[in-house]
């Protein structure tokens, strides 16, 4: 009987591909190992095996498998199952969600075999049997230094050797000789833990509430949401189920939104898992990333695995916890390149497939995993107190619009946040300022007549970095000399207008002029180590004023911050976005909570336009509860998540005609199939990037309905389109955050 495989392709193509398997090698196939084929005219490519069978398959004419890869399999039957999923869900071709699984070097290129190798560092051994009386000069001390040096070492290493004796003459004429040889010895690349380990923490009252709930929980129900106010211990509570987990012989799996930004957390679990833990994320060396991969598939397994949204793709034996912290978090969604999954989401069906429990911790968990703890499809858990009951920070609210009205604020700091600041400074404690916003002054234009510098390729302004002294597009990184005058009329003044977290660190040296700040946005962290030095800066107190974006908000225990400052929070909240209120209700709870960790109450400034605003009564009341019947109520009336699921359509091409056309066209079609449930198409508010301009859709489907059809019809509509319009791409985002 002839037999064949189906494999999927390293390439942006749906499905998988069938191929005929040569008599030699039929027995030794297995799902998951990498095969040798022929593709295109004439080149020949690796593929990952699916799944091997006996239905030949009519219609064309198969190829034959080449070869065999290096044998054991690269992917478990699990993660084929996940990789299925995956690609199904979030209607993205496997090999794209391949590629993104598999460490680059384990992953079956596209012409060249790339082989995983192991480090190695050349040793020195004994050959045969010597008598040491038999040597003289620098022969006999070249023996006598290996017999001391093996007398305390299991293994010598050549380096060593000479360190000791420093004659390769002597070394080579040994070993010419039979008397010693040389052997490579497999060393990791992984950093080894040698400090201290500590034993778990006890915990207080609330905490051992909350866990003593989370365990109840996890006796009838899959899935925890713990839902704990910035600072009560969260992280404790997840080193107890970490280690009771690990002493019954479990896996751990647990994510973090951002690894750069957690370092601390890093740090304290090291503390007490020591080498049982490993860090895995994409800023991992392949090698490294490689080498985790290849122990989790071996017999000794880490028990515990650290790590950024890309950990939810390594293999596990026997997974049977997984903690997604700050789960409402959006970096957990990857929006480009495909696939664009959600690592909270896919970590939730790797531990359904591996039978393992899941906790979700946040101290303002997203909209959707607390409507299913409310509903009771997840279990809950709650700690309202901070640590040693500190209390959160008192927070006040300052109308901007009204200071500058009466001409009682110039700047960027209003007085308010300005005495705040001199009190914490003059206290000896430390300031965080967040502006979501980097460079100096985001608005330039002509005095003259209104100019504006653009980018080439953007359709976007451009930003005014002052220490660079260049003009920068935030969406595609190019930078522009400022013009001497203007293009449009000759004239040679500009103005400068708004203000990044360039100009708020310019301002607090004027008006502070002791200060001594730290900045954190992607100029100031651009190279490796710099982000940590920043943070070691600010935490030492080498640094008192932290300025920075995002960033600052999260995952960060600073013990001496007094002051929060938040400086335009409109900036957040006046996006279009349905999200826009839960991102920053999330993101002012965050930053908030980091005043006043430790000692006594903090204060928390927030400035804005639109005090009235009731949203700004909700943030100074701090209540989660409160905002969240809020918006929930909003989401169900204008039918978004948690109520409906969302498909975003993207449509680019270089050609605006063509694209309007093609945009036209996907606007009928989809609200033919799915009537009343479309929105657009329409231009972004950025509506060119990199030479592309963009239009997009939005398809709702009530959550309860199945998405199998949706999908189906979704693919279909999708090739439909890419054979219509060949100058027009076309990506969904399912569950766009
Ligand atoms: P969260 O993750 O909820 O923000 P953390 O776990 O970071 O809170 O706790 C805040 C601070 O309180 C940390 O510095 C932590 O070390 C300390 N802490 C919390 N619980 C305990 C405990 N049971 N024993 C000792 N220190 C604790
Ligand atoms: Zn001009
Ligand atoms: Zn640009």
């Amino acid at each position: 009987m002839r037999s064949f495989v189906d494999v999927i392709l390293p390439l942006p193509l749906d499905g998988v591909f069938t191929y005929l398997v040569p008599e030699e090698i039929t027995c030794s196939l297995r799902p998951g190992m990498v095969v040798r084929v022929p593709f295109g005219h004439r080149r020949t490519c690796p593929a990952v095996v699916v799944r091997s069978h006996n239905d030949e398959p009519v219609g064309y004419r198969l190829k034959k498998v080449l070869s065999l890869g290096s044998g054991e399999p690269v992917l478990t039957e699990l993660q084929m199952r996940l990789l299925d999923w995956i690609s199904d869900y979030y209607l993205c071709p496997k090999g794209d969600v391949m590629k993104a699984m598999l460490p680059s070097i384990l992953r079956p290129g596209d012409d060249r075999e790339k082989a995983f190798r192991p480090k190695t560092e050349t040793c020195i051994r004994v050959a045969g049997v010597f008598d040491i009386q038999d040597y003289a000069g620098r022969q006999r001390e070249m023996l006598s230094a290996y017999l001391e040096l093996s007398s305390d070492a299991d293994i010598v290493t050549k380096k060593a050797l000479l360190e000791v004796c420093n004659s390769s003459s002597a070394l080579s004429a040994l070993v010419s000789k039979g008397v010693l040889e040389s052997w490579k010895h497999e060393i990791g690349r992984l950093p080894v833990f040698d400090g201290k380990i500590y034993p778990v923490n006890k915990l207080n009252s609330y905490q051992e509430s909350a866990l003593s709930s989370i365990r109840k929980s996890f006796s009838t129900q899959d899935i925890c949401l713990l839902h704990g106010v910035t600072s009560s211990g969260k992280t404790e509570v997840y080193i107890h189920l970490i280690k009771e987990c690990i002493d019954r012989g479990g896996q751990v799996l647990f994510l973090l939104p951002e690894i750069a930004l957690t370092l601390h957390i890093m740090r304290r679990l090291q503390k007490v898992f020591g080498n049982d833990m490993c860090v895995y994320h994409s800023r991992c060396s392949d090698a490294e990333r490689a080498e985790i991969w290849n122990r989790q598939l071996g017999s000794e397994p880490f028990k515990l695995v650290v790590g950024a949204r890309s950990a939810v793709f390594l293999p596990f034996r026997n997974l049977s916890l997984t903690i997604v912290d700050e789960e409402h978090d959006s970096s957990y969604k990857q929006d480009e390149p495909a696939p664009r999954y959600n690592a909270r989401n896919v970590a939730m069906v790797l531990s359904s497939y591996s039978g393992a429990k899941v906790l979700l911790g946040s101290a303002t968990p997203s909209m959707e995993s607390y409507y299913n703890a409310l509903n009771g499809k997840y279990g809950l858990a709650v700690m309202e107190h901070r640590f040693m009951d500190i209390p959160l920070p008192a927070v006040d609210v300052v109308d901007v619009y009204e200071l500058r009205r009466k001409k009682r604020m110039t700047g960027i700091l209003s007085p308010l946040l300005e005495n705040y600041m001199r009190d914490a400074l003059n206290g000896g404690n430390q300031v965080i300022l967040f502006r979501n916003r980097r460079g100096f002054a985001p608005v330039v234009h002509c005095q003259a007549c209104g100019w504006a510098p653009k980018c080439d390729s953007c359709d976007v302004n451009l930003t005014w970095h002052k220490g660079l002294s260049r003009l920068s597009c935030h969406y595609c990184g190019k930078t522009y000399g400022m013009p001497e005058v203007c293009p449009e009329c000759g004239a040679g003044s500009f103005g400068f207008y708004g203000y990044g977290t360039e100009k708020v660190e310019e301002e607090v040296h004027s008006l502070f002029p002791n200060a001594i700040t730290g900045r954190l946005d992607m100029d100031t962290v651009s190279s490796t180590g710099a982000y940590e030095q920043v943070l070691q800066d600010f935490q030492d107190g080498v640094t008192n004023v932290l300025i920075g974006t995002q960033m600052v908000s999260k995952g960060l225990d600073f013990e001496r911050v007094s002051v929060v400052g938040i400086l335009n929070a409109d900036s957040m909240t006046g996006n279009p976005d349905f999200r826009s209120a839960e991102r920053a209700f999330q993101m002012m709870q965050q930053v908030s909570g980091r005043a006043g960790r430790k000692y006594g109450r903090g204060h928390v400034v927030v400035q804005t336009g639109r005090a009235d605003d009731e949203f700004y009564s909700i943030v100074t009341g701090g209540q989660y509860s409160q905002f969240y019947q809020n918006e929930i109520e909003e989401r169900r009336l204008f039918h978004y998540p948690p109520f409906y699921r969302i498909v975003s359509v993207c449509l680019k091409s270089t050609d605006n005609t063509i694209l309007d056309e093609a945009a036209g066209w996907m606007g009928n079609q989809m609200n033919m199939i799915f009537p009343d449930r479309v929105l657009g198409p329409d231009a972004p508010p950025v509506t060119k990037v990199q030479m592309q301009y963009i239009r997009r859709l939005m398809l709702k489907i009530e959550t309860e309905s199945s998405l199998r059809p949706v999908r189906e019809r979704l693919i279909l509509l999708r090739r439909e389109l890419e054979s219509h319009y060949s100058k027009v791409s076309v990506h969904y985002d399912v569950d766009p955050m």
